[in-house]
């Protein structure tokens, strides 16, 4: 009898044994000791997860998921560290894509000679009826002024030649593109400014007056839009994104987009702001949210103002560095509510650039009028960059979410208290009383006003140093965001601001595989050690898009 029982019980275990190994399910990937920060509600970490269909099925220790889970595509964590993809909350990925066909590409340059250099060599090479340049910075200069055209004019007598500065809100030009343009002492627009020198156009172009020269600009064509959207594919994926925000395009941008996602070329996932043009507005907005496993369009992007450094910032009091000046407002009031109560009506976002004071009270009491109170709409303010100490609780009141750059912080930072004080600046690139309004806050670049590099935010957000370590102990720390806030304003909350924080921005079972693997612990590491992460391999929806 007993013996019976001993043999039916071994037959037993054998047959459960069988079972479950036959019953393993079979996973499309499966990623394996590793460190992996899930960044979810509790930043918990585990060492293995299954991906099924592109998402993840169940995330835990590498013995549990290789039980359950069988695969032909076992990824060895090697001990490594892994994220959820980074989403750029903040940039332009088709004006990035566009200037790595067309423009020469002008950041960091120390000097105007250095730039005339560059554009000698960029017309050799590519020649064209215009002479295109992006990201000059007068800043970086010995002589931190505004440059003018009178060498532009001797070494480019017939080319019209156009240089956009680095944070796209004033451009450069020389006599032949004012010619071209119409431009003359004369010219006015309104929420833009035709620099004069001497009586003359000076060749700089403020805000809205570079439209005057930017619609003679020819336009590029699809087949090199294509191009240059998979050029800036590729270096944000090397970079460790796997998720954009372009912020501001055209309908035909995006149906591109669109299109390229559907034929398996473009994999990057997109959140689409629209430009207001009346051909989007017809097109998208009146239509409702448009919504594909990698494109989002729910956003109409404004403008407010201009920026800090071409001090087109719209500023409550003037520029403690030029008096008389306080900056310029885009549209007016009336633009404004309009725009908010289409958005209302057709359940979209809005998203404002605002950098000054002034720009942010006019946008904050403008959304406060429609928002109300406390709502889920989720409308932001982009760059939310000088906000006066009795606007931040508005945030709060509304529910307005604060959309920021940190490396703005660090590329601003040697001169912003020069443009505003000693006191305004007590109100810039507060990110942490920004944070604690809402909870939470998305983070981005505005590349490629900046660099593009996801870690070059990290960096900024936690350290508020250059890259040189200066200053030393970081610039205005109490505003700067821990390691775990900032991390979870690249993913889980950069999701949040467009609405898809159910799908991505954090490694659970049901959200995209959507992840980087690194050799550095972002949680643990030192400045220098942050700036020298590789970024090993890039994955969305499983699918590796990167690998170094
Ligand atoms: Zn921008």
């Amino acid at each position: 009898m007993m013996k019976n029982i001993s043999l039916l019980l071994f037959s037993m275990i054998i047959f459960v044994i069988m079972y479950s190994c036959s019953q393993k399910e079979t996973a499309d990937l499966i990623v394996s000791n590793a460190t992996i920060y899930t960044v979810d509600e509790a930043f918990s970490t585990v060492e293995s997860f299954a991906v099924i269909d592109g998402k993840i099925v169940e995330a835990g220790n590498s013995e549990d998921i290789l039980k359950k889970y069988s695969t032909e595509n076992l990824v060895d964590g090697a001990g490594k560290f892994i994220y959820p993809g980074f989403n750029d909350a903040h940039c332009h990925f088709n004006g990035y894509g566009v200037n790595l066909m067309q423009y020469a590409d002008l950041r960091g340059t120390e000097s105007p000679e250095e730039i005339y250099e560059i554009l000698k060599q960029h017309y050799q090479k590519f020649g064209g009826d215009w002479i295109l340049g992006r990201s000059w910075d007068q800043n970086d200069w010995d002589v931190k002024e505004f440059p003018d055209k009178n060498d532009l004019d001797k070494l480019f007598p017939d080319v019209p030649v156009y240089l956009v500065r680095v944070d796209g809100h004033a451009g450069w030009c020389n006599s032949k593109a004012l010619e071209v343009a119409g431009i003359n002492a004369k010219s006015k627009v309104n929420g833009g400014e035709v620099i004069l020198k001497n009586g003359m156009p000076s060749g700089v172009l403020i805000d809205n007056a570079m439209g005057l020269v930017g619609e003679f600009i020819p336009e590029i064509t699809t087949e090199q839009q294509e191009k240059g959207l998979l050029a800036a594919q590729k270096n944000c994926f090397a970079a460790g994104l796997t998720s954009v925000t372009d912020a501001g395009l055209g309908n035909k941008t995006v149906l591109l987009m669109d299109e390229m996602q559907k034929r398996g070329t473009l994999k990057m996932r997109i959140n689409a702001m629209l430009s207001p043009s009346k051909e989007n507005i017809n097109y998208f907005v009146k239509s409702g949210i448009y919504k594909t496993d990698r494109l989002v369009v729910n956003t109409i992007k404004l403008f407010a103002d201009g920026a800090l450094g071409s001090r087109g910032a719209l500023m409550l009091e003037d520029y403690s560095d030029d008096l008389g000046n306080n900056g310029l407002q885009i549209a007016d009031q009336e633009y404004y509510n309009e725009i908010c109560q289409l958005a209302i009506d057709n359940n979209y976002m809005v998203a404002t650039h605002c950098i000054g004071d002034s720009a942010n009270r006019l946008m904050l009491n403008t959304y406060g009028k429609f928002l109300k109170g406390k709502n889920d709409r989720r409308w932001r303010i982009e760059h939310s960059q000088i906000i006066n100490s009795d606007d931040f609780e508005k945030f709060a009141k509304f529910s307005i979410v604060p959309s920021i750059q940190a490396t703005h912080c660090t590329s601003d930072m040697p001169w912003a208290e020069d443009r505003v004080g000693e006191d305004r600046i007590n109100g810039a690139y507060s990110y942490q009383t920004l944070l604690k309004q809402l909870g939470w806050i998305p983070n981005g670049t505005d590349f490629p006003v900046e660099s593009i590099e996801p870690l070059f935010t990290f960096y900024a957000s936690v350290f508020r140093t250059d890259h040189k370590g200066w200053p030393e102990g970081g610039w205005r720390m109490n505003e700067g965001l821990n390691r775990e806030q900032t991390l979870r304003s690249m993913t889980a909350w950069a999701a949040k601001s467009s609405f898809e924080e159910n799908e991505k921005g954090s490694l659970e079972p049901g959200m995209w595989g959507d992840f980087v693997i690194l050799d550095t612990d972002l949680m643990t590491a030192s400045p220098k050690e942050v700036l020298n992460t590789k970024i090993l391999s890039t994955w969305i929806a499983g699918e590796k898009v990167f690998k170094l």
